[in-house]
């Protein structure tokens, strides 16, 4: 396992083995979530533990392989390219609140959405703790703004890669790392109700964003395959016994497409579907991808879809499309490098 996929506890084990005190451990793990590129940044540790880590445990930080900056609201998309040369995308986007990361968590993705560009090769593998942790490290180093908040909405399926996921928020959580608060991330899942459950017995104090995008099973089932494993009710049965066992507030995200889900019967449909359940919904105009026939709703289509659902009720928020000139949604950008190569 890389170093810097490991708690401190953990770590203070394997220092231990090499004869070390629990304070090496504490100074290394601290550099680690520094972002250091190299052991000899670690100027307070005695030469002969460094060349031993850094011939036993190499250090493997990313590179930036593209980097867009949007003209219009600074948004920023890293492709970065791991060690084994695969490269994985990371946004930076400047909200009032604070600088959030938008993380990927696996190289490509199998879940097959007809709307998304991620998933358009597959999935290739699943990235380690250190490699979503170096997602917000080195974003954070190379722009020079600090990050404060979380989303796991990049490349990849989260709840997929489970134990990895897990192991990251417990690390970019910790005290002694970067101290992001769980009430910071977000995670969102396309609808894997296994996992969800599981999630659910960890009681974090993320937020989980589940990505409904249609108001039944015929339209989940034609552009959402995992759709056809766990239907809409019980999904909506895990989001009600998440909602249980963690008080905690649900987002679902509603990508509108034209002729597909966004009529109004389809806005009364989710009503009826959401009753009872303390739930906010993102609409989010469709952003267009080449390889798909699907396209975006009109502007009138998404206005009247959110007007009837908050007066249903329901509050709805259109999101604001940040880093439109920059291809910034998910996988565009992997997918033209890999082109380009
Ligand atoms: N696999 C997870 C997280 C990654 S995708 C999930 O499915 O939730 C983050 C969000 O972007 C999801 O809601 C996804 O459905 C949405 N998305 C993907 N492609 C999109 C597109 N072309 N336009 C708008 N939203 C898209």
């Amino acid at each position: 396992m890389n170093l810097k996929s490991m708690t401190l506890p953990e770590l203070t084990e394997v220092l231990k083995q090499l004869g070390q005190p629990a304070f090496r451990a504490k100074q290394v793990y601290g550099w680690l979530h520094k972002g250091v590129r190299s052991y000899e940044e670690m100027t307070n540790l005695p030469k002969a533990l460094r060349d031993t880590l850094a011939d036993t445990y190499p250090i493997h930080p990313p590179v930036v392989a593209r980097k867009q900056e949007s003209r219009r609201d600074g948004t920023i998309k890293y492709l970065w390219q791991l060690s084994d040369g695969n490269c994985v995308e990371t946004v930076l986007m400047r909200y009032h609140y604070g600088n959030t990361v938008c993380i990927s968590t696996e190289v490509g993705c199998a879940m097959g959405c007809a709307f998304c560009a991620s998933t358009l090769g597959g999935l290739v593998r699943r990235l380690e703790p250190f490699e979503m942790l170096d997602q917000v490290l080195f974003t954070q180093i190379d722009s020079g703004l600090p990050v404060s908040h979380i989303v796991l909405m990049g490349i990849g399926e989260p709840l997929d890669n489970f134990d990895n996921v897990m192991r990251f928020l417990e690390l970019v959580n910790s005290p002694e790392g970067m101290n992001i608060s769980m009430r910071h991330i977000s995670l969102s899942t396309c609808g894997l109700v296994p996992k969800i459950d599981q999630l659910a017995q960890r009681k974090l104090q993320i937020s989980l964003a589940i990505s409904l995008h249609g108001s039944n099973d015929a339209i989940r089932n034609k552009i959402m395959p995992v759709n056809r494993a766990y239907p809409l009710e019980e999904l909506l049965g895990a989001c009600r016994r998440y909602y249980a066992a963690t008080s905690r507030r649900l987002h679902f995200e509603y990508a509108m497409i034209d002729g597909v889900n966004d009529s109004e019967d389809n806005a009364r449909e989710l009503l009826q579907r959401l009753k009872g359940l303390p739930a906010h919904v993102n609409l989010i105009p469709l952003n267009h991808v080449e390889e798909s026939p699907l396209k975006p709703s009109s502007k009138a289509a998404v206005a009247r879809f959110q007007k009837l659902l908050e007066e249903g009720g329901v509050t709805a928020t259109v999101r604001r499309t940040l880093g439109s000139d920059i291809d910034a949604s998910c996988g565009q950008l992997r997918r033209k490098y890999n082109q380009g190569k």
